[in-house]
């Protein structure tokens, strides 16, 4: 960390600042300038917290070099981490892991036509949510319990593991039971006692970028979960909220190669609630793809216009299928 004093600081104030770096057990080395004295601080073994010195007189501004994350950091772990979960393998080397399936479990038999489609057609992972975090009270808000059952059924019955989010701790022992990979939502990436919890637990995570999270702030909250033993953490981009409405979120696709290069955790795309658009769902799965994606979650549905949840940015069948096809090509090509 480096602190940079106001130009008007005096000998006093800096000498305080020093003082209190090294009461900090950490060493403090002045760089005095022609307009203002900056103090670097040294001997920290990561992320300094600055909260105390950036209010000391005379202090203008701290600079940090270390980030606020380093169990996920590819600095501290070189080596690109893979994340398997069953048959599917997430990471560099592996091709990418397809996980498709409904936004909601909304019925045994629906659960089930969707696992066939999605499983025929050359998926490698199921989804189907159970608890829905809907943005109102008077939305579908999942099947539950009975959701969950459904869910380990039809991946039983097609031979897929399967993902599905929890929203509360208190689901967790349920939906370990009935899952292979938790999922963390968008709107729980910062619940950092969920994230603790779920770290606890040694379960395969789908961590999803909150709507508005810098790459940052998905590290650091990455980070809880690998500080509790659990490094079996993928990624996942699934669009960000900006100015823009022709999209539901904004895919911002450049995640993607900047993940890779600061973390060695998988990361994947989910094209689905990244536009909002079915029609655009396929050529963005492949742009994804191509940008790097150590997999894919896209939302599937055996009849999407009688969706309870997300139908506009659902494939059908037939629309999943033909996905597959056009991947398997392009990695081909690749
Ligand atoms: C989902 O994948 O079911 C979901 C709710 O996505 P997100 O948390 O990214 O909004
Ligand atoms: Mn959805």
């Amino acid at each position: 960390m480096l602190i940079v004093m106001h130009h008007s600081a005096s000998q006093e104030q800096i000498d305080r600042v020093i003082a209190e770096v090294e009461a900090m057990g950490l060493q403090a080395e002045p760089i005095p300038g022609s307009l203002r004295t900056a103090i670097g601080v040294l001997g920290n073994q990561g992320y300094v917290d600055d909260t105390t010195i950036r209010n000391l007189p005379g202090v203008r501004e701290t600079i940090h070099v270390s980030k606020p994350y380093k169990l996920v950091s590819r600095d501290f772990h070189p080596r690109s981490t893979v994340v398997t979960v069953g048959k599917a393998r997430f990471g560099d080397g592996c091709p990418p892991v397809i996980i498709a399936g409904p936004c909601s479990i909304e019925s045994e038999e629906q659960m089930l036509a969707a696992a066939e489609k999605v499983a025929s057609a050359g998926a490698h992972m199921l989804r189907g949510g159970a608890f829905k975090p809907r943005t109102g009270p008077h939305s579908f808000q999942g099947l539950g319990i009975e959701g969950l059952k459904y869910l380990r059924q039809a991946g039983e019955a097609v031979g897929l593991p399967v993902v599905t989010e929890v929203m509360r701790i208190e689901q967790l022992p349920v939906v370990c039971e009935h899952a292979d990979m938790l999922q963390i939502g968008a709107r729980n990436m910062q619940n950092f006692d969920l994230l603790k919890e779920v770290g606890r637990t040694g379960h395969p995570v789908l961590l999803k970028r909150g709507m508005s999270a810098t790459i940052e702030e998905f590290l650091a909250a990455a980070e809880y979960l690998l500080a509790e033993g659990n490094d079996r953490v993928v990624l996942c981009e699934r669009g960000i909220r900006t100015f823009e409405r022709a999209t539901r979120n904004t895919l911002d696709l450049s995640v993607v190669p900047l993940i890779r290069e600061m973390s060695h955790l998988p990361i994947i795309v989910d094209p689905s609630h990244a536009t909002g658009k079915r029609a655009l769902v396929p050529v963005m799965s492949r742009a994804a793809v191509v940008a790097g994606a150590h997999g894919l979650m896209v939302e599937v549905h055996p009849d999407p216009a009688k969706a309870l949840c997300d139908g506009a940015q659902s494939l059908d069948g037939d629309g999943f299928a033909g996905l597959v096809q056009s991947l398997r090509r392009l990695q081909e090509a690749l």
